[in-house]
């Protein structure tokens, strides 16, 4: 007998309709028992739900029968979990899956599949439309046992879900790197006998955990190869968020991309499509974007390294790299740290207000080497709600950020203004005074400075030592316009330690 039912189903969907007059179809052509039904597909927010359910029974001990779904157009992303009583209930189902083309993987009741990656087991690649196919395998099955299996499948039109874990629910500062490179680009290193190769990208995620980073960007260059290596590996990296980003390569200038999977186009031009454009198409999929190293030359040493896009607006950029840590000492990539400044504090000038970031832009996997910095240099401290993907870029959005030139074990320097932090703002009418407070570590010879404008205030407090650390609290005149107001540490020679995003005055205004 051939059962096919829907359960429940949505008034007025066709899609609904042509897959119940599908599922009729399939089980007069197959002219088997079809046990398996579609219980329900409902449409949800951003596609479409499917519910099939079966009866397991002695007899399909080591069967495999095969349920066929439909997918429609458009859908960028699967995710599948199948439900059974389980091999402690004498019940041990798997769950393959075809699509109309080629077999897909076989191995997990829970798993995800889309263009670009994959749950273990699963091939990433398009998720063509037409018939699927969910093989269930009757892998054991006790003489006695009887019971039900349901599968629920979630066809997505977005490719980018919540599918990154929370690693850490607390709120705090998180350190990390937002600008690596793998092998899967242009990162070398030693191979096992001394040749220069592409390194496995295992091994800058292993640096990046030896440094103990709470989480790390991996910006490869326009590909979305890395994504499906990020995925497997974040099981694994369970303290370190592996943040989704690309470093779009275009021929005047490169951006950060972070946040998505999603396709972004590196064929950036003066007209047509545009900087801003791409900005959009990155703002689109919720992602932010950040200028990089903008203030290496634009010249033949390294094509397309500054931003060279006159017609870029500016006010849709997320962040600039302030701070970027590939640069061999003695040549001429040598700038010091905070090269980034001026280029970023132009944007603050027209009252804009990018963050201020560092990446280590990482192409060594770690490697140690004597002219090289490392994964981690320099390190970005974020404060997030909680340690996820969305939670650190939210943080970043927010300016709530300081940069650490010295890594991840460098001095921390924390802005408040009363309730205020780094990247909030506040009033203040003129004539009234203003309280900041600078929060650092004690580090020999170093120099606290408090910069409005871009310039250090004369005759800031001689920092006070208590059980927290080193604290400096100074009283600023407001002349009720807008400025904004950041702290620097500083060494001996005057290099930057650290440096904080600015406290933004009267920016409404
Ligand atoms: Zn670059
Ligand atoms: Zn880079």
């Amino acid at each position: 007998m051939c059962f096919f039912q829907h359960l429940r189903r949505p008034s007025t969907s066709l899609r609904v309709l042509s897959l119940s007059v599908f599922g009729l179809l399939f089980c007069l052509l197959s002219g088997e028992a079809v046990v398996a039904q579609v219980a329900a597909e409902i449409a949800s927010a951003d596609g479409l739900d499917v519910v099939l359910h079966g009866v397991i029974t002695p007899e399909k001990l080591g069967k495999h029968e095969m349920l066929s779904f439909a997918v429609p157009a458009g859908i960028e992303r699967m995710n599948v979990e199948l439900i059974s009583p389980g091999f402690q209930k004498g019940m041990y189902l798997t769950a393959g899956l075809f699509d109309p083309q080629r077999y897909r993987g076989e191995g997990r009741s829970v798993f995800t599949l889309s263009t670009v990656d994959a749950t273990g087991p699963y091939l990433p690649g398009p998720i063509v439309p037409g018939t699927w196919q969910i093989a269930i395998g009757y892998n054991y099955v006790a003489p006695q046992a009887k019971g039900e299996f349901t599968v629920k499948i979630h066809l997505s039109r977005q490719l980018d879900p919540e599918k990154y874990r929370v690693l850490n629910a607390k709120a705090g500062w998180y350190k990390g790197d937002l600008h690596s490179h793998t092998g899967l680009t242009d990162a070398m290193c030693k191979s096992q006998s001394g040749a220069n190769v592409p390194c496995p990208p295992s091994k800058l995620l292993d640096a990046a955990a030896s440094q103990k980073l709470d989480f790390l960007a991996v910006t490869d260059h326009n590909t979305p190869a890395t994504f499906n290596e990020l995925m497997q590996s974040q099981l694994y990296y369970d303290r370190m968020l592996l943040i989704a980003g690309e470093e779009i390569t275009t021929v005047k200038g490169h951006a950060n991309v972070w946040g998505t999977e999603g396709f972004l186009d590196y064929r950036v031009a003066d007209t047509g499509f545009t900087a801003n454009d791409l900005f959009d198409q990155a703002h689109r999929l919720h992602a932010l974007v950040s200028i990089n190293h903008s203030y290496w030359p634009y010249d033949g040493r390294c094509p397309g390294c500054g931003w060279g896009w006159t017609n870029t607006d500016f006010s849709k950029v997320d962040a600039i790299e302030i701070i970027n840590g590939y640069h061999e000492r003695g040549s001429w990539f040598t700038p010091p740290p905070g090269n980034g400044v001026p280029f970023w504090e132009q944007q603050l000038a027209k009252g804009l207000r990018p963050t201020g970031v560092g990446g280590g832009d990482e192409h060594r996997a770690g490697e140690q080497l004597a002219l090289h910095d490392g994964v981690g240099l320099p390190t970005t401290v974020v404060y997030a709600r909680e340690l996820s993907q969305p939670a650190i870029l939210e943080g970043i959005k927010a300016g709530h950020a300081f940069v650490q030139v010295t890594g991840p074990e460098g001095t921390p320097l924390y802005l408040t203004s009363g309730d205020a932090m780094m990247g909030d703002q506040i009033i203040a009418e003129a004539g009234k005074r203003v309280g900041f407070k600078l929060a650092t570590q004690a580090v020999a010879g170093a120099k606290l400075r408090l910069l409005v404008d871009g310039v250090a205030v004369d005759r800031l407090p001689e920092p006070k030592a208590d059980a927290t650390g080193l604290n400096c609290e100074y009283e600023w005149p407001s002349d009720g316009k807008r400025h904004w107001v950041r702290a620097e540490l500083v060494d001996t020679k005057g290099e930057l330690i650290t440096l904080t995003n600015p406290i933004y005055v009267n920016w409404g205004k």
